[in-house]
């Protein structure tokens, strides 16, 4: 891919601090790993400004950040995050799973964030830098991971930045712009060239990318038990014209007290409709796919089309690759509504329905709650699920099993 607007950074100017061996830590064992729990022992920094455009990328201890308090991040949700995973594969291998896709929808939420573009590619090469650092994190067991999480925010003033930077008038480096929540003047004038921090409701001037990485065990510890969903219109993630089809994390935050209503009802997850019609849009974080029976033998794989309510997943975007390389039923990205869906279960058509992401590649679901009606969906109950088809053809990919050009060797 391109350099963009913002130029990038070069994985070959890569600095690594290692972490001293008496400070590495004790890796949790496979049958204890909770997603998200623990991390690596190492993280990935890049520091990014108007001023300068991007740094040099350094593999680093995992560290507490320093942010002024001012941070855009802080305030304004100037925020975008990625999820993806490095598998350990059945030949020891340790793969990526379409990382370029990834890259794109980051560089495409960062220019709708305000926030700095970069050559995917060479983020991709920095991740592989990294998780050979951190290798042994990646775990020795199928159906465990490593998942990556590349972050960017809005930070505006980045404490450490215009450290060793010459003074224009003293002649020599900084080596105290920033104490104790002041900015020191060193020689008691004006110290307007370096970037001070701003409340203000702008775009940052400063931006810092970084990558934490940490070990995730199976996603269902007890088999693919299905879930059931609260459908509760008068609770939206997205609208026409918003930001649904960006992974920001002023996305997510608003969505976290409808999970825990959900879970209050004694439910799993939240399926997310929109509009009078009661369009199904997403479910959780995950895309939403429903196989349906068309009568005359013939069947139909339908999830929603990419109008701006729906985040393009990696996932949900090799499922319908998939699904026209099979060529055995209709694939549809098409509006599906609510009353579509009752009237399909009603008459027996509806055979399954799931998430799809990253995080468990499929999730059966199994049923639904809406308004005062539950819909249950034998989602699990058929020979040969589609979902769990879909489920082995895209682990067999990441495990090594199957050969793909969707698998990219670290
Ligand atoms: N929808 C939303 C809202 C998500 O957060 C995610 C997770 N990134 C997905 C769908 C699935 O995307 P992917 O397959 O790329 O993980």
């Amino acid at each position: 891919s391109a350099a963009s607007a913002s130029g990038t950074f070069k994985a070959s100017d890569l600095q690594i601090d290692f972490c001293p061996p008496e400070n590495l830590k004790m890796k949790p064992a496979v049958k204890d790993l909770v997603f998200g729990r623990s991390f690596t022992d190492h993280m990935l920094k890049i520091l990014y400004t108007d001023q300068s455009g991007w740094g040099q990328p350094r593999i680093t201890p995992l560290q507490d950040l320093r942010l002024h308090p001012a941070a855009k991040v802080l305030h304004y949700s100037v925020e975008l995050f990625e999820g993806m995973k490095a598998f350990r594969g059945v030949d020891d291998e340790i793969r990526l799973f379409r990382p370029n896709k990834n890259m794109e929808r980051m560089n495409r939420t960062a220019a709708r964030c305000s926030l700095p573009t970069f050559d995917g590619d060479e983020l991709i090469a920095l991740l592989k830098k990294m998780i050979s650092v951190d290798q042994e994190w990646v775990p020795h067991t199928e159906s465990s991971s490593l998942y990556i999480r590349p972050t960017l925010i809005g930070i505006e003033v980045f404490p450490y930045s215009t450290l060793n930077k010459v003074h224009p008038k003293l002649g020599t480096p900084v080596t105290t712009p920033y104490i104790g929540g002041h900015w020191k003047e060193q020689d008691n004038t004006s110290i307007d060239w370096l970037i001070k921090p701003t409340l203000g409701v702008q775009r940052p001037v400063e931006a810092l990318l970084f990558v934490i990485l940490s070990p995730v065990g199976p996603y269902f510890s007890s088999g693919f038990k299905p879930v059931s969903l609260l459908a509760d219109p008068q609770y939206v993630r997205a609208w026409p014209g918003g930001m649904g089809m960006m992974k920001s994390g002023s996305n997510y935050g608003p969505t976290l007290e409808i999970q825990r209503y959900a879970e209050a009802k004694g439910l799993h997850q939240v399926l997310w409709l929109f509009g009078p019609e009661h369009r199904i849009t997403e479910v959780g974080a995950m895309n939403i796919f429903i196989f349906l029976d068309k009568g005359n033998g013939e069947k139909e794989l339908v999830t929603p089309p990419l109008d701006g309510l729906i985040l393009p997943g990696v996932t949900r975007d090799s499922l319908l690759t998939l699904a026209r390389e099979w060529g055995e039923f209709q694939v549809s990205e098409r509006d599906i509504t609510m009353t579509e869906l009752v009237q399909a279960s009603h008459d027996k058509k509806l055979l399954e329905m799931f998430g799809a992401g990253t995080a468990a590649v499929v999730t059966p679901v199994g049923s639904i709650h809406y308004q005062d009606q539950v819909i249950n969906i034998p989602t699990m109950d058929h020979d040969q699920p589609l979902n769990q088809r879909f489920y082995n053809t895209i682990t067999g990919i990441q495990y090594g099993r199957i050969a793909s050009p969707w698998a990219m060797s670290i």
